[in-house]
């Protein structure tokens, strides 16, 4: 196997279009649950998306449970869009 460490292609769980890393939002699955990974570092099963509706999108469709192979709660989705609304108002 061969593996291109630089500008690997994550995809979307929510429309399945494929950007580099910096692109996309991070979520990360935790011993607390699912969360937003605004750095992109936390250890933990991670999955992408690049927009919060692509996330929603995901979850209504169990993509996201898939990619993260856990039961998701609605509020924690809930909680995920909040985090990422005030960071993209942070920038
Ligand atoms: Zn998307």
């Amino acid at each position: 196997m061969t593996e291109v460490r630089q500008k690997r292609a994550r995809t979307c769980v929510g429309c399945g279009k494929q950007s580099t890393k910096s692109e996309l939002l991070r979520l990360v699955r935790t011993d607390d649950g699912v969360l937003f990974d605004p750095t992109g570092r936390k250890s933990g099963r991670g999955a992408y998306v690049c927009s919060a509706s692509c996330l929603v999108n995901a979850f209504k469709s169990r993509k996201l449970q898939r990619a993260l192979k856990c039961g998701i709660e609605q509020s924690e989705v809930d909680q995920v869009i909040a985090d990422m609304s005030k960071s993209a108002l942070a920038l």
